[in-house]
């Protein structure tokens, strides 16, 4: 056979072999490869919920941020407290619930607000009262998991926390360490700075690296972003890194549109301009909103999941499992010493019953004495 035939029959034979393997792979096609759609189809179904908590200074701009975030009116009950008011309050922790829906996914957003954070005198509770808000959401959730019915439960913990730094610092205060050392090991804290349009370009990027540095010195542990995949589009990398360069993302809210150019738009008016909040060169409002809302909601409840709440889960079982031990031995103990009570009263008993059998014993002896000397004198009297 010439070398052109070999090639020829060659070719015909791997043709033969590739339309067997095709028509093996639609014969073998066994259907798990819809499984994704299944899943995908059985959460929408479902509904989605995520848990934010914003902490901060008051007047930095939290509520307007989060109806900014979320396009909606969360606060319109809010009641803004007086100076006085705010000097004495403790810190409280307020729930709003709202649902949205778009294209069909619906998600049931609960905003954690701590009102009066850091306006008292007294700093040192407002983060123990975050603290306990936190601890309390993962106790529940612990109680409800391990409980009789699980079919239902409602997930309160905590996925994300906002953590707002004010523009008019050098750097982070001492009561904004002190919260994200307390609290970095139980939540995703994602630090912003607040207002940004109250400082210039370089000013932010002094701000950015100089909270960086000292979150870098206090050892704080805050969000890591997940590693993109190798095999994600060049696109998609790019956006990923833009994302993690950005942190702590600076951000402007306002809730007023305004007309620019014919162009509706969201931002705060100047007497010198109009600072834009979607726009990327004023801030990082809509990189804030994309890792929040379309790439990393589900990687924050992924992480509250499996690394802060199993912590919780293993420190709390821990815990649970020593005071058993410490009650055990506290009773051991106790039986001991009423076991050791019952053996002294039974040898009390046993010598107070000796005594009297010696002192009957003695009784007899005399009795019978006083019986003999009284027949002996009767006898010397005949
Ligand atoms: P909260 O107490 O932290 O919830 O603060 P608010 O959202 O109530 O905002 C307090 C004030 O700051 C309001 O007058 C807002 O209009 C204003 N404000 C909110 N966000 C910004 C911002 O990004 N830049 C500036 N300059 N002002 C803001």
């Amino acid at each position: 056979m010439s070398r052109s035939n070999l090639q020829r029959t060659s070719v015909r034979q791997s043709k033969r072999k590739y339309r067997k393997r095709v028509y093996q792979t639609e014969d073998e096609y066994v259907g798990f490869a819809s499984l994704p759609e299944q899943v995908h189809r059985k959460a929408v179904k479902k509904g989605f919920n995520f848990t934010l908590m914003v902490v901060g200074e008051s007047g930095l701009g939290k509520s307007t941020l989060i109806n900014s975030l979320f396009l909606t009116d969360i606060y319109k009950d809010r009641q803004i407290p007086s100076v006085e008011d705010r000097m004495t309050k403790t810190v409280e922790i307020e729930k709003r619930q709202i649902d949205i829906e778009e294209r069909g996914v619906r998600l049931r957003l609960t905003v954690v607000d701590t009102p009066g954070y850091s306006d008292a005198l007294n700093t040192q509770d407002c983060c123990k009262a975050v603290e306990n808000f936190v601890d309390e959401q993962f106790a529940q959730y612990f109680k409800d998991e391990s409980g009789v019915n699980r079919r239902n439960i409602q997930d309160s913990r905590v996925h994300c926390c906002l953590y707002f730094i004010s523009p008019c610092g050098h750097g982070l205060k001492q009561v904004d360490v002190e919260f994200m050392k307390q609290l970095h090991e139980k939540v995703n804290i994602v630090p912003i700075i607040a207002k940004a349009d109250t400082l210039t370009a370089a000013e932010v990027c002094k701000l950015k690296n100089r909270v960086l540095q000292e979150i870098d010195e206090h050892g704080i542990k805050i969000y890591e972003f997940p590693d993109c995949d190798s095999d994600e589009d060049e696109d998609f990398k790019q956006q990923d890194k833009e994302l993690k360069l950005a942190i702590p993302f600076s951000v402007i809210g306002s809730n007023t549109v305004l007309e620019v150019n014919g162009k509706k738009i969201r931002g705060r008016l100047y007497p010198w301009g109009i600072v834009e909040v979607d726009n990327p060169k004023h801030c990082d409002f809509l990189k804030l909103r994309q890792m929040l809302i379309s790439t990393h909601m589900q990687d924050l409840k992924d992480v509250t999941q499996d690394v802060h709440y199993e912590n919780y889960r293993a420190q709390h079982i821990s815990e649970e499992n020593k005071r058993d031990l410490q009650r055990e031995r506290k009773l051991k103990r106790e039986s001991c010493t009423s076991l050791d009570g019952v053996v002294d009263a039974d040898r009390l008993l046993q010598q107070k019953d000796e005594e009297i059998r010696r002192m009957q014993e003695m009784l007899k002896q005399m009795q019978e004495q006083l019986h003999v000397s009284g027949g002996r004198a009767n006898g010397t009297a005949c």
